[in-house]
């Protein structure tokens, strides 16, 4: 850990030098720049020597747990062995284990693995085999994409394009994002767009209304769908039984590809190995990131159908063409074999339906004591609060000044680092046991008692 001097240090390059993603960098140069040192199981340390529940599991992916040697170490043996080779030409052995294990554990015939060296690459990769696909079986005009609002997809323009989640701020590069993407309502009961009252009837008439725009585009100008199969961005909103059986269908009776992007719910997240698995759905392309290897070593994936796969054979004329320098890193494959390994071992995805269903049930019983939490939602371990002002009028809590401000501060100060904004986000490692959701709801509840009293809610 570095000495005070050597943390002022490093504040004041920080300040001088870094460009943090997101935030506004008045509150960063106000606040300083919080700066981490170490990081142990389902905690994590900063440079003043406090440790914290890691509540996010940094950004919702390290699904193993901090300071896992055995990964380390595999991926120190790779680096040593061979540290790179051109991946365009060659595979290495670590990669081609990863790429038929990944296929192993992905649900029906996802069996052909494209490496990324990220989610948003990933899904980009994703949007462009989707429209080659079309093109190489002679339907060209399929350049249309069909996405959900408040879904996060990534922030390459492609991926961008499909997103509008708050965070990406996409209102300021529209101007230069494709105008191919068109969004259907997020199957979002407590903010519900279509009049539904029951998340059954929420399923149903959000799926109907991605069929009315592909109906209403033309199905031979539509390429795919693509949604989150849980999505974070829209506050862990988790779509009736129906939804993702009925878009699969819809996109079958119209030719249309189905893009599953796991990239936070994919290994293990929400109590299976992925998400779509808890609705026997398959989709046509899975992109996958994070907790692929739980960011030991920055790694993604496309991975697509032998149908699809099968598009892109016959020649020069229906090749991929598309090619990223770090995609099948050695260093990668061992890193994404040892973390599923021990995802194996320790049985994480069970774990994560096991303590994320306490940690669901305990979050729900807040609600009763907390007015300012308007809805609670989650499955496996990935939970969220919506926060509000008003449980009537569901007014969110950010309208009240600084609210959402004191919440977060004294979540940190309380000892925990998880993501608070319109909702409170609780997506700890995979390995958490009971106690630990126990502490960190604990937590949760203690903050939202001291914010309400400040506002004068409670
Ligand atoms: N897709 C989803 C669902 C995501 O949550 C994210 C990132 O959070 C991405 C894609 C983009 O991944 P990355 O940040 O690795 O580019």
């Amino acid at each position: 850990m570095p000495t005070p001097e050597e943390t002022d240090v490093l504040q004041t390059a920080a300040l001088a030098n870094m460009w943090m993603p997101t935030q506004d960098w008045g509150d960063i140069a106000e606040a300083g720049v919080g700066i981490m040192s170490e990081g142990d199981g389902v905690r994590v340390r900063d440079v003043h020597g406090v440790w914290r529940y890691d509540g996010s599991a940094g950004l919702m992916l390290v699904n193993v747990g901090h300071g896992r040697q055995e990964i380390v170490d595999a991926i120190a043996a790779q680096l040593s062995r061979l540290h790179y080779a051109d991946t365009f030409r060659y595979g290495t052995p670590e990669v081609i284990r990863l790429a038929e294990k990944i296929a192993s554990l992905t649900p029906g015939d996802l069996n052909r693995v494209y490496f990324t060296s990220g989610g948003s690459e990933a899904v980009e990769s994703a949007m462009k085999i989707a429209y080659q696909y079309h093109v190489n079986r002679g339907e060209g005009t399929r350049e249309k994409f069909i996405a959900r609002r408040g879904s996060y997809h990534g922030v390459t323009r492609g991926a961008l394009s499909a997103g509008t989640s708050r965070v990406l701020g996409r209102e300021l590069y529209e101007p230069i994002l494709s105008d191919n993407v068109r969004f259907a309502p997020h199957p979002y009961l407590y903010r519900d767009e279509l009049g539904s009252t029951t998340p059954s009837e929420n399923a149903v008439r959000s799926a109907e209304a991605i069929e009315r725009i592909i109906v209403e585009e033309g199905p031979e100008t539509v390429a795919a769908v693509i949604g989150e199969p849980v999505s974070f961005s829209s506050g862990v909103a988790v779509p009736g039984d129906e939804y993702w059986p009925m878009v699969r269908d819809i996109c079958d009776r119209h030719g249309v590809l189905l893009i599953a992007d796991e990239v936070i719910t994919g290994f293990g997240r929400t109590g299976k190995w992925f998400a779509m698995e808890h609705w026997n759905v398959v989709a046509d392309l899975m992109t996958v990131a994070k907790g692929l290897t739980s960011g030991y070593f920055p790694v993604g994936a496309c991975i697509a159908t032998d149908r699809v796969f099968e598009a892109f054979q016959g020649g020069p004329e229906t090749t991929f063409r598309h090619g990223i320098t770090f995609g099948g890193h050695p260093a990668g494959g061992a890193a994404g074999l040892a973390n599923i390994a021990i995802m194996e071992r320790e049985e994480l995805p069970a774990n994560s339906a096991r303590v994320g269903a306490h940690m669901l049930s305990r979050l729900r019983e807040l609600r009763e004591r907390h007015p300012s939490i308007g809805d609670v939602r989650g499955i496996g371990l990935m939970c969220a609060l919506e926060l509000v002002a008003n449980r009537e009028t569901k007014e969110p809590l950010g309208s009240i000044d600084g609210a959402v401000k004191l919440l977060g501060a004294k979540v940190l100060e309380l000892g925990m680092i998880t993501r608070v904004g319109g909702n409170l986000s609780l997506t700890p490692p995979l390995t958490a046991t009971i106690d630990d959701v126990d502490a960190m709801v604990c937590i949760v509840d203690d903050s939202l008692s001291f914010m309400e009293r400040e506002i004068g809610m409670a």
